[in-house]
């Protein structure tokens, strides 16, 4: 079936449709007593748990303690706690969360009326606060138990900016300080971020820089670079461990981060319940994991438990594909091979996408919880979209929904749309949810290349993923 046009045009709603608009809303928000209370540990009902974080060298496996140095010790626990299905949300993150929460589920009623399909669409949008992104979701939390523990200074790296600009708005909340080593190159051709976190107090370091030996030593063998992820991380790390009452935090990957972001999910669970309305199909973007494994973790709880559950779709980008075309097999979670290894889907640290790649979710791994989900079927498919199509169903999806989406949401959409024209062809009437994880309004320069027609997608071949799997870590007694 050929893709709809971008030109759409005026539409409007027959009587008989706007009647049933009003019998389930555009909006579905949950009041302030309805919000969750606590947040959901998918790992606790899982019968088969992902393997043991392990130390790199003896092949061990990383023991509470063993976390310490590197997080807040609340967040060291949660971090490898399997059995716990419900953990409290204190209550001042509660309170932070309704400054910003419910994030609404939106009925697509414009967008369906587009496709023309019979399908019914609906999204989970996390871009209503200021950071853009549900990123913030897990930023109060972290920057919450570091305040706990005492600690009074926090680092971190940023790439595209949103988890930086998430931890600088958590960090004024709670009043620690921020360091954020943002990659020299995005901070230069995205000024308007770097002025954000700084408006929030961060202190914005383009990266690499001459605040740390790293910096200093990849400075002076190549003296014009505009940096990486990889360096920025370095750099954050070397800067946390050697800066007293100091921890460097992470947005993405970790079980911790999954964990806060249940609420995600367990909110667009409680309010799609208020209507009786269960998905057939839920889909969600993936680059480290984190917003899908927060939005469908209350239903793959009931898979795991037995009962009836949606089909699960991760979308991921064609020019990273960590679940499509990655192994299952320890790895680090940096560029810079410092931290322990996790068994996760994996193009292997040293794996670099194409620079013209635009459309975010460039991490190399994915999440351990949802890399095991997936090993063993329970999370069902997994989609590489290349990012001219993903680009084309922003378009669309702004033009009828009128967000602008994050070009990282709108591979979710993309993968919205086939399965809403599938149900067309079909004439199935299939409820689909898919995660709206944020805007795009600090991504106009892919939105530019996109409208110019100069975009280009580019799929590594066998021998470029070689290249990552050739740095993969071989582990002291694991196979
Ligand atoms: C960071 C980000 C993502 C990808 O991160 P996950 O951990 O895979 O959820 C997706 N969408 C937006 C808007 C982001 O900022």
């Amino acid at each position: 079936m050929p893709f709809p046009s971008r030109h759409m045009g005026i539409h409007y709603f027959n009587e008989e449709e706007t009647k049933m608009a009003k019998t389930i809303p555009y909006k579905i928000f949950l009041s302030e007593d309805e919000l969750p209370k606590a947040w959901y540990n998918l790992r606790a009902d899982m019968k088969e748990k992902p393997d043991p974080m392990r130390n790199p060298a003896t092949g061990e496996e990383v023991p509470v303690e063993g976390l310490y140095p590197l997080f807040c010790e609340e967040l060291a626990r949660q971090e490898l706690d399997t059995t716990t299905a419900f953990i409290d949300i204190p209550e001042d993150i509660q309170s932070f969360y309704k400054m910003y929460r419910p994030s609404p589920v939106v009925r697509a009623y414009c967008l369906e009326k587009i496709l023309g399909t019979p399908a019914k669409l609906y999204y989970k949008f996390e871009g209503t606060n200021t950071s853009g992104s549900h990123k913030l979701n897990s930023a109060a939390p972290q920057v919450y138990y570091a305040k706990e523990q005492g600690l009074t200074h926090l680092t971190t790296e940023t790439g595209a900016g949103q988890w930086g600009t998430a931890l600088s708005m958590a960090c004024a909340y709670f009043d620690i300080a921020l360091t954020v080593y943002m990659v020299k190159i995005s901070s230069e051709q995205k000024p308007y971020r770097k002025a954000v976190m700084e408006t929030y107090g961060a202190n914005v370091i383009p990266s690499p820089s001459d605040t740390t030996n790293v910096g200093r030593a990849i400075l002076k063998d190549n003296p014009g670079t505009g940096g990486s992820l990889g360096c920025a991380i370095s750099e954050a790390i070397e800067k946390a461990m050697t800066t007293e009452n100091c921890r460097y935090v992470l947005g993405s990957v970790l079980n911790h981060v999954l964990l806060h972001q249940s609420v995600i999910g367990l909110e667009a669970k409680a309010a799609l319940d208020k209507y009786d309305i269960y998905p057939d199909i839920v889909i969600g973007c993936a680059g480290g994991g984190s917003n899908l494994g927060g939005l469908i973790a209350p239903y793959m709880r009931d898979k795991l438990q037995g009962k009836d559950a949606p089909h699960f779709i991760a979308v991921e980008p064609a020019s990273c594909p960590s679940l499509t075309r990655g192994k299952y097999a320890y790895d680090f979670g940096d560029t810079g091979r410092t931290t322990p290894v996790m068994r996760m889907y994996t193009l292997g640290a040293g794996f670099m996408p194409s620079a013209n790649h635009a459309g975010g979710l460039r991490y190399h791994g994915m999440s351990p919880i949802l890399s095991k989900l997936y090993h063993d079927g329970l999370l069902d498919e997994a989609r590489a979209v290349e990012q001219s199509k993903v680009f084309e169903a922003a378009t669309m999806f702004a033009r009828s929904e009128g967000t602008l989406p994050a070009p990282e949401s709108s591979h979710a959409i993309r993968v919205a749309i086939d399965e809403a024209l599938k149900c067309k062809e079909t004439g199935e009437e299939k409820t689909i949810l898919f995660g709206l994880t944020g805007t795009g309004y600090f991504d106009m320069s892919a939105y530019m290349s996109y409208n110019s027609g100069e975009m280009s997608d580019y799929i590594p071949t066998d021998e470029d993923l070689e290249k990552g799997f050739a740095s993969l870590p071989k582990i002291p007694g694991v196979e």
